[in-house]
């Protein structure tokens, strides 16, 4: 353990964690593709970097709304009990879809369970990079990451939070490099 940085990756179930970690490191995580399949969380190590993929969490197709809860509740305890050896945590959403199952969400006067993990890191004091996933697929940009940025309290335009906003296509590999050097600065590498 010692030595290596401790890098969580957060997010809801296929907005790209596994892809991402792939696109950052080079290497493939092994990982349950079935929905419901709980996920340990797996680890790719790259240079002092342990980039950890947590299980998706929030509703998935084909699985209970209790096994949901207990899902997000075994992550949630997780990061309790863990949060001194998180030096960092990418918060992966996706671009594309993030503002439609927050309206869902905020239509039923619940708090999207992605703006509660957002808080809660915040709270246990764990650095964050909001990670927004399949730009490729968005096509006004600016205004996706001001709308996104602004249901997470960062007030718009979101370039004024390009250090902790970034957005990424793990597909085409757009954003990477900026991602990369963001994850180097805040672990304090650069
Ligand atoms: P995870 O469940 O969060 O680990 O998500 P995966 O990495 O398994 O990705 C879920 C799906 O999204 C897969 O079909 C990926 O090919 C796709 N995907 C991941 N990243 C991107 C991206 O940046 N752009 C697009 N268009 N698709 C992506």
């Amino acid at each position: 353990m010692v030595g290596f940085k401790a890098v969580y990756l957060l997010g809801r179930s296929n907005v790209g964690k596994s892809a991402l970690i792939r696109a950052l490191t080079g290497k493939r995580i092994l990982s349950g593709r079935r929905p419901g399949v709980t996920k340990r969380p797996s680890c790719v190590e790259s240079g002092v970097i342990r980039y950890v993929d947590m299980p998706g969490f929030g509703f998935m197709s084909g699985v209970s709304r209790r096994f949901s809860e207990a899902a997000k509740t075994g992550i949630v305890r997780h990061l309790e009990r863990n949060k001194e050896a998180i030096d960092l945590a990418l918060l992966v959403l996706d671009a594309k879809a993030f503002l439609q199952i927050c309206s869902r969400w905020e239509a039923r006067n619940e708090v999207p369970v992605d703006i509660e993990f957002h808080d809660f890191l915040a709270e246990l004091g764990i650095p964050t990079l909001v990670v927004a996933n399949k730009i490729d697929k968005v096509q006004d940009v600016d205004a996706t990451l001001d709308a996104i940025g602004d249901r997470l309290g960062y007030l718009p335009p979101w370039r004024q939070w390009r250090d902790t906003i970034l957005p990424v296509s793990a597909k085409t590999g757009q954003g990477i490099p900026d991602l990369r050097y963001a994850i180097s600065r805040r672990l304090g590498l650069l």
